[in-house]
Formats: C-alpha cells, sequence, structure tokens
C-alpha cells in the first residue's frame, strides 16, 4: 500500500449513508448492476472485497460508490478508503447484513464492495512493442473462463486481453470474482473480428493462433522476435476460418489421452507460460 493511501486515512470520513431496506432505491440500482444492460447504461460495474477496492483505488479506478457492512465500520482501512472515496466525489454506503448479502449475491457476503467505471483501452492505442504478448479471445462465452484468462495474462506478464467478437462481459460479477483483483491489472479491449483483422494488418506484431488442428507444436515457434499476439478459439466451436487464416503461426499444443481439447483457460495458461519462458531465457529481467 502506498503513502498516499495511508495518508488519506487520516482524513475525516465524510457523508456516509446508512441503509438497512432493500427497497432503497440506491440499493436497486446497485443489484441492477448483476444485469448487463444496466452495467452498459451506467457503464460501473461491482467489486467485492476490501483488498481488491485498495488495490483499484491504487491503481487510479474511479470509484463511485464505496459499500460496506455495519460490521465494518470503525475498521481502518475501511474508514481509509471511505475517505478517499468521499474524496473524490463518491458515495459511500454503511448496509445492514442483509443488504450486503442482497447486493452481492452471497449468503456470506464480504463486509466490502466498490462500484467503479468500467474502462477500456482502445484497439487504435494499442501499438505492441519489444517483448509485448497480448491475448486476443474470439467470442469467449463463459464468464469463469475469461476471469481466468485475465488473472492468468496478469500472473504471466501479458500486457492486456483484447475480446474480439460477442464476447462475455468482463464486468459481470462472475468474471470479476474469478480474476481475483487482476480485472484491475490488465488492460482490456474490445473490438469486432472486422477491425481486429484490420489491426492486426499494421500493427507489426506475430499472430500466433491455437488451433487443434494446427501445424506447429506450440513449444517450436519464435516468440521472441517480435511483439506477440496469442489467439484462442471459442469454447464450442474453437477459431473461424477468417481469424485462423490470418494467422502467421497456428499453434497445437500436443495432448494424449481421451480428451478432444484442452479448457480455453487452460490452453491459455500453458501459451501465455511457454511465450513467458521463451522471453525469460532471452532476459531474466522480466
Ligand atoms: N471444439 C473446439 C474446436 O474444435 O476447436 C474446441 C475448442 S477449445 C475448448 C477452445 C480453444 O482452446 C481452442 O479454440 C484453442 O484456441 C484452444 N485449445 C484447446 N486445446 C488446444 C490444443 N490442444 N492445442 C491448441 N489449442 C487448443
Amino acid at each position: 500500500m502506498n503513502d498516499d493511501f495511508r495518508n488519506e486515512g487520516a482524513r475525516r470520513v465524510g457523508q456516509v449513508k446508512e441503509i438497512t431496506s432493500l427497497a432503497n432505491p440506491i440499493v436497486k440500482d446497485i443489484k441492477a448492476l448483476a444485469l448487463k444492460k444496466a452495467r452498459d447504461e451506467t457503464k460501473t460495474f461491482m467489486a467485492e472485497g476490501l483488498k481488491l477496492v485498495i488495490d483499484a483505488l491504487e491503481l487510479g479506478w474511479t470509484i463511485r460508490t464505496l459499500v460496506y457492512s455495519k460490521a465494518a465500520k470503525g475498521k481502518p482501512l475501511v474508514e481509509k478508503v471511505a475517505a478517499r472515496t468521499v474524496a473524490s466525489g463518491g458515495l459511500v454506503l454503511e448496509v445492514s447484513e442483509k443488504v450486503m448479502s442482497s447486493i452481492t449475491r452471497r449468503d456470506n457476503p464480504q463486509m466490502v464492495a466498490g462500484i467503479f467505471d468500467q474502462r477500456w483501452k482502445a484497439l487504435k492505442d494499442v501499438k505492441p512493442v519489444g517483448s509485448e504478448t497480448w491475448v486476443a479471445l474470439d467470442r469467449v462465452r463463459d464468464p469463469g473462463n475469461l476471469g481466468t484468462i485475465i488473472r492468468t495474462a496478469d500472473a504471466a506478464g501479458a500486457s492486456g486481453v483484447m475480446l474480439v467478437g460477442d464476447c462475455t462481459d468482463p464486468f459481470s460479477l462472475e468474471t470479476v470474482r474469478a480474476t481475483m483483483g487482476s480485472l484491475f491489472a490488465v488492460p482490456l479491449v474490445r473490438a469486432s473480428a472486422a477491425d481486429f483483422l484490420k489491426w492486426k494488418g499494421t500493427c507489426g506484431a506475430r499472430l500466433v493462433a491455437t488451433h487443434l488442428a494446427g501445424s506447429v507444436d506450440y513449444r517450436t515457434i519464435d516468440y521472441r522476435s517480435k511483439p506477440v499476439i496469442l489467439m484462442m478459439g471459442n469454447e464450442q466451436s474453437g477459431l473461424p476460418e477468417d481469424l485462423a487464416g490470418a494467422a502467421d503461426a497456428l499453434a497445437r499444443i500436443p495432448q494424449t489421452g481421451r480428451a478432444d481439447s484442452l479448457n480455453l483457460a487452460v490452453a491459455t495458461g500453458v501459451m501465455l507460460f511457454e511465450v513467458r519462458r521463451h522471453l525469460l531465457t532471452l532476459d531474466g529481467s522480466r
């Protein structure tokens, strides 16, 4: 935790609203964030847990509302987060356990949750250089897979995750939970397949697409001479021809046993850490 954060806690918490009723309109608005429509309209989302909220603030995310349960009142870190929320113009809600359960849809809820502005990086601003590795996901459907991939991309030092085509929402509660906080550290980009292909033509990176029928063993690819875009296919149908056809290499992870394929998130993890292994062999600094 940085010093800025500690010092801020010394300020007095400003206005705090107490809410005990499930019928309160603010509670209803927060509960509505379970729906993509409400998240899209407000361009916000909810993340649970004090550590996550602190990490998000330290990484410069804008908090709109901080919610904490009565049991968390007076805890120094909660007071600090509350002070920071108020200082940045956000709302602080102290709620009953019942309201917290209802907002987070859990029987044993976290004591703290934050409503944050969504953040997207524009595709045109992605200019991979050096040893950067980006993950591009074709129509990822499963929120758990997406969250796990964002978390893994963070752990493997990837520069960001691109959502290509109609993907599940990275700001859904389920995905945010599965990222375990990495959502706040990994830039996200969204693009249609057509825009992605246009961008790929000019970005100067190497597109390595994974494919069950790939002709190249993933361990033999050169991941070091150019930045890498690692493209992964949809859970059910794999990569469509236009995306596979644009790849500079079609990589296959050799399997044994009876399984047809690896789970998408597992395959992404295997690939990301293979790229990382290659990069580390060249330059031990990462
Ligand atoms: N039925 C789909 C198919 O035929 O492609 C299976 C898709 S698989 C569950 C989801 C994605 O994970 C694939 O599109 C690919 O990107 C990656 N994947 C899974 N296993 C792989 C393997 N052994 N080699 C390369 N990529 C793999």
